[in-house]
């Protein structure tokens, strides 16, 4: 067998030196002088360097120092902090005195990686100098790097996935307790059919699509795709419901009245039969908004829940001033519920749902005993794993056949 030698290496610093205020100069004292405080940042910055060192010009107002043979990451911030200090040094230019102020990113070639890979870490401890307020030198940090790289792949995937369609819908029974527990209606959850890590649950991309500002466009989808689906069970269960939840992003986009209402009139739903679920959060946070636009979708006909009741209400006031039908008690109520006699949460909750004349249903119900002391409860409807859990459409169509 034939080893072969690492053959050696000698690993180079890199500084990215980044100028501030260029811009400004520009824009103030003319392309000149801004050239002219080019020119004497880069002398400044050949003076404080070796020989066989190299000072390169990058993008505009950013400089990169190569440093060969220097292999310590602390002696190459050293480096870069007294080139700072030194550009920092006041200079005459057009009769003008300038400060330069600049930031600095240090990395270290890994052996591996080309000129490229150096600069794009360099450039990642750049950023940090000035996210720290700028005007110093930051080294490369690769946990700070493999999470900006794990968010940028995520990012890419997401939006790939989105292009690609590789959404879907799945639908969750909601049952009737006083009526032999029969499905009523169901609740569309979304879920993300990815070609390598298969059925993605909401949780895993909901924030990032959040704040990517995909979801009124994902909802928009889910819903659309829901109510279709939904006319299609009306077609044997005539008042079949469905559910579609709202986040905050869709709430507060101006176009969501419109988009309600041209989805009902393309599909044909009966607009009673559509209930548009939204957290207390969401909803309390802008308390006269949400009842604006709550009241505009009422007027659509459509029904408005409150999701995972209980868990959020600052003010119970406020509840009676938002144009609610239904209240979704949220699953850990259910769950905390004693397993014989005894008040609990779920009951004070009910009650409160009662007082204010909106609908119950009781969320995640995992058994048999819960399902009873809802139904004694006077709950009314219910949802959860005892029934069944979120399926495909397909599911719910061989459920209401059978
Ligand atoms: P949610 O609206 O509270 O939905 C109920 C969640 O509880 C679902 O999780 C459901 O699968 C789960 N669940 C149902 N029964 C049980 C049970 O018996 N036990 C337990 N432990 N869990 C149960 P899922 O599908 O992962 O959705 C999570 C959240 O993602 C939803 O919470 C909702 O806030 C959000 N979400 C899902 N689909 C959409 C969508 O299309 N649009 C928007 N804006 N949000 C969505
Ligand atoms: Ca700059
Ligand atoms: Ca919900
Ligand atoms: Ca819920």
């Amino acid at each position: 067998e034939e080893v072969l030698a690492e053959p050696a290496r000698t690993k180079t610093a890199v500084i990215v030196v980044d100028l501030d205020g260029l811009k400004e100069v520009n824009d103030v004292l003319g392309h000149a002088v801004g050239d002219d405080l080019l020119r004497a940042a880069a002398e400044r910055l050949a003076l404080n360097v070796r020989a066989n060192d190299t000072v390169a010009r990058l993008d505009g107002d950013e400089f990169a120092v190569l440093l060969p043979g220097l292999e310590d990451e602390q002696a190459a911030v050293a480096v870069a902090e007294r080139v700072l200090t030194e550009l920092h040094r006041p200079l005459q230019l057009a009769g003008v005195a300038l400060t330069i102020r600049a930031s600095a990113g240090v990395a270290i070639t890994d052996g591996f990686d080309g000129l490229n890979g150096v600069l794009r870490r360099a450039d990642q401890a750049l950023l940090r100098a000035k996210r720290d307020g700028g005007g110093v030198a930051r080294r490369f940090d690769p946990v700070l790097f493999a999470k900006a790289e794990q968010r940028r792949l995520a990012e890419q995937d997401l939006m790939r996935g989105l292009e690609a369609g590789e959404f879907e819908v799945h639908y969750q029974p909601i049952v009737d307790l006083d009526n032999g527990g029969i499905t009523v209606g169901v609740e569309a959850l979304v879920r993300w059919r990815h070609p390598e890590k298969g059925l993605v649950p909401p949780a895993l991309f909901l924030d990032l699509a959040e704040q990517l500002g995909q979801v009124p466009r994902l909802g928009g989808w889910v819903l659309e795709e829901a109510c279709r689906q939904a006319l299609a069970w009306q077609d044997r269960h005539p008042g079949f419901e469905m559910n579609v939840n709202l986040s905050a992003s869709q709430l507060t986009n101006p176009k969501l009245i419109d988009e309600v209402r041209e989805v009902l009139e393309r599909t044909g739903l009966p607009p009673q039969d559509l209930v548009l679920e939204l957290t207390e959060s969401v909803a309390l946070t802008d308390l006269v908004e949400s009842a604006r636009v709550l009241s505009q979708l009422k007027e659509l006909g459509v029904r408005i829940a409150l999701d995972d009741f209980g868990t959020g209400f600052s003010s119970l006031s406020h509840l009676s001033t938002l144009p609610v039908d239904v209240v979704k008690i949220d699953r850990s109520f259910v769950q905390a519920m004693p397993e014989t006699g005894g008040a609990s949460v779920a009951e004070a909750v009910l009650h409160i749902a009662r007082t204010f004349n909106l609908s119950p249903v009781a969320e995640g119900v995992e058994d048999a005993g819960q399902a009873e002391r809802l139904k004694d409860l006077g709950a009314g409807r219910a949802q959860g794993y005892h029934f069944a859990r979120p399926m495909p459409a397909i599911g719910v169509t061989e459920l209401l056949d059978k």
